[in-house]
């Protein structure tokens, strides 16, 4: 603007005189109804600023043809203009902007244009709204700085979703690649067919780019399928959005943002309104307007201090290094509550001290008495149900219920507690772009709150908000304590198999037999019963059954025997059985020594280095848990191959809850191990001493509460009662 009027300050001077008034033609479309105010506001400011006068040659182009259009420029470019305002939107500019661009004639456009962006060489084109890729960026950021994971976009035409093609560029960027919904506006004013899918869908965040006169009537019909309440969040993609009265709409809990360039606190701001609103008056009145009267109002306005703040060209004509403010609708009206630049298009400054004017979506919940409904994973010793057989009711206790009852103590609310359908801490599933569990309930706004052993993880502080930790743990092995067993009856014959016990018994039985018939057949065995008789009638042999058996049996034992062979042959075999006797008794008594030493010792581990080596002892941890995160997500190579062995093991060795991980240590007999987080191996150890703690801990991370992302003040306020709690 500045430059355009110092353009027409410049055409003015080579006039040279004051007297004679620069020509200006305006395009305008009665669609504006204000349109006529703001250019005679605008000649009086002129004149007033710089002492010259202009002369307009106004023109209200609505729905005129490009020929049309055309005639109508060069008509009025032959009345000796010095530059062209308007026209107000792209279909009847193109017209105008060539004109403008042969003629070298200086053209002022007021409208969102992208095309802009290949404005080269158009000096004389000005384009007074702010940058499209600026402009573009802002919004991303916005989006980015709320956090959203998702939401629908509601476009108008193909120009608002080009609008938008910021926002959808840095979903694109992002990481998890989250789901968005893209919805065109009906072509009628009736919407609901399409509220009511979005209402089904459960996405709570809409981004509404349409032109600033349709938003009331889309809002109010969202207002009557009840899409208005609590969590639900707009952005009104319009930099006019602000000036749309939608305080009368009913129920209106949710929190609507969007962001505006006139900054109505500003005297600026405020003089011109009123100047305005004083010339609509003079308009309105049949008598002919007083220019003394019109100048004295107008006195007081500064042109360095300009309504959309200060204003800067590029070389090619766009508007750049502009502010704008983001403002919040909340309990009735819409609070500034941030700022962004672009001299710094990624962040937005939060304004710096909330006052009482920043009162957020929970207080509002309290004061009104909603009950604050918390979601909760069954699990000792955090969150246990129990049935109470005098009320009927199900009833829960333990660690968290306990604290979340102090919590609601110290800051007023009420509360219902219930169990997470689905049994899950919450996990993100990439299959269905979405989370599971706790984390789920508060993403879809199910729960106001989630407590129980719930880990706090950086990839599920992207999707909610957690307390500070309530405790705080690491991931460690759970392991059942090595026993020492009775020894059975037959334990003796545990050294060697009953194989070779059969096969010996055998060999026995045979040895003892092949002993006795060699005996009987050997003369060397037969002997005089009476020495002193030379000639004796009868020989006596001592090797009966009786002590055949003896022998052998003597000798396996060790214990040797009182009667002995006398024979070659009986010799001969009863070595070959002695021989026979020193090998197997060696060889038990060497495996029974070995089999006692290892029944003591049975398989060990003693860190997690000890687990990853080994493939003996299985182990596994909680299914979709954050201990399993730990392990998918690490970039320690021993934690990588823990976790390949555990994701490849049949039968499977994830739990789905971390009671399931304790009996399987218990009934594995040490053959299995469970990576759990400390304290709950704690928690588990006091109670039963089978069980002990292997190694140190992985990592060091602690438990929270998890709550929607906009409960930005009761974070804080219950951050700060959680330590009077705790001390
Ligand atoms: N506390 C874990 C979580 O919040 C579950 C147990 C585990 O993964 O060890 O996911």
């Amino acid at each position: 603007m500045k430059q355009f009027v110092m353009l027409l300050c410049f055409a003015a001077a080579c006039i040279g005189n004051t007297d004679i008034p620069v020509d200006i033609g305006i395009l305008y479309s009665d669609e504006d109804p204000i349109a006529d105010i703001a250019i005679r506001h605008m000649e009086v400011r002129f004149k007033l600023f710089t002492n010259y006068s202009i002369n307009t040659h106004v023109v209200n182009v609505k729905d005129m043809g490009s020929c049309t259009v055309e005639n109508i420029v060069c008509d009025i470019i032959e009345k000796g203009i010095y530059g062209i305002i308007g026209p107000p939107s792209e279909p009847t500019n193109l017209i105008v902007q060539s004109v403008s661009e042969k003629l070298e004639l200086p053209q002022l456009q007021t409208f969102w244009n992208p095309a802009m962006n290949d404005a080269d060489n158009r000096t004389q084109i000005l384009n007074l709204y702010p940058d499209a890729n600026m402009l573009g960026k802002a919004w991303a950021t916005l989006i980015k700085e709320m956090r959203w994971r998702s939401y629908v976009l509601l476009y108008e035409d193909d120009e608002s979703l080009l609008q938008a093609q910021e926002i959808l560029k840095f979903r694109r960027e992002a990481a998890d690649d989250f789901p968005i919904m893209i919805r065109k506006l009906l072509p009628d004013s009736d919407q609901s067919t399409l509220l009511k899918e979005i209402k089904v869908s459960k996405q709570i965040h809409v981004i509404l780019v349409c032109r600033s006169d349709r938003i009331l009537d889309i809002l109010k019909q969202a207002e009557t399928i009840n899409m208005f309440e609590d969590y639900r969040s707009y952005v009104l993609m319009s930099l006019d959005a602000h000036t749309i009265d939608i305080s009368g709409l009913k129920n209106n809990s949710a929190n609507i943002t969007t962001l505006r360039m006139i900054s109505t606190n500003k005297n600026s701001v405020r003089n011109v309104i009123r100047d305005w609103e004083f010339m609509e008056e003079q308009f309105q009145r049949p008598t002919k307007i007083d220019p003394e009267t019109i100048k004295r109002p107008l006195t007081s306005g500064i042109l360095s201090d300009l309504l959309t703040g200060t204003i800067e060209f590029d070389g090619f004509g766009r508007r750049k290094n502009f502010k704008l403010q983001i403002l919040d609708f909340y309990n009735g009206r819409y609070r500034h509550t941030g700022d962004w630049s672009s001299e710094d298009p990624d962040h937005i400054k939060p304004l710096a001290t909330p006052s009482n004017d920043t009162v957020y979506i929970t207080d509002m919940n309290l004061q009104k008495g909603i009950i604050v409904r918390v979601a909760a994973k069954e699990g000792e010793p955090y969150v246990m149900s129990t049935y109470n057989n005098d009320t009927g009711q199900i009833e829960f206790e333990g660690y968290a219920v306990d604290l979340i009852d102090e919590i609601s103590k110290l800051l007023k609310f009420s509360y219902e507690f219930y169990l997470v359908p689905d049994k899950k801490y919450g996990n993100y599933d990439p299959k269905i772009k979405n989370w599971n569990g706790l984390i789920r309930e508060i993403i879809d706004r199910r729960a106001h709150l989630a407590i129980c052993d719930l880990t706090i993880t950086h990839e599920r502080g992207r999707a909610v908000d957690f307390s500070m930790p309530f405790m705080t743990l690491g991931i460690s092995i759970l392991y059942s304590k090595a026993t020492r067993k009775m020894p059975g009856l037959f334990a003796f014959t545990d050294p060697l198999s009953q194989d070779i016990w059969l096969c010996m018994a055998t060999a026995y039985l045979i040895m003892s037999i092949i002993i006795y018939i060699t005996a009987r057949l050997t003369p060397s065995e037969w002997e005089n019963p009476h020495p002193c008789d030379n000639n004796p009638q009868e020989l006596e042999n001592i090797w009966t059954f009786k002590n055949s058996f003896w022998l052998t049996l003597g000798s396996i034992m060790a214990q040797g025997c009182d009667i002995l062979p006398k024979g070659l042959s009986t010799r001969m075999i009863t070595s070959m059985w002695w021989f026979f006797s020193l090998i197997i008794t060696a060889s038990y008594t060497a495996n029974l020594a070995a089999f006692l030493t290892n029944e003591r010792m049975g398989p060990t581990i003693e860190s997690y280095e000890d687990l990853a080596k080994q493939s003996l002892i299985k182990y596994g941890c909680v299914e979709g848990g954050a201990t399993a995160t730990f392990f998918r997500d690490s970039n320690v190579s021993t934690f990588q191959k823990m976790w390949r062995t555990m994701a490849s093991t049949e039968p499977r060795v994830f739990q789905a809850s971390n009671k399931d991980g304790v009996k399987k240590v218990k009934t594995s007999k040490r053959m299995y191990a469970f990576l759990m987080e400390s304290s709950q191996i704690e928690y588990e150890r006091e109670r039963d001493c089978e069980l002990t703690q292997v190694g140190s801990w992985l990592d060091t991370k602690g438990y929270g509460i998890a709550m929607p992302i906009i409960l930005k003040s009761m974070h804080a306020e219950c951050n700060e009662k959680y330590i009077d709690i705790m001390r």
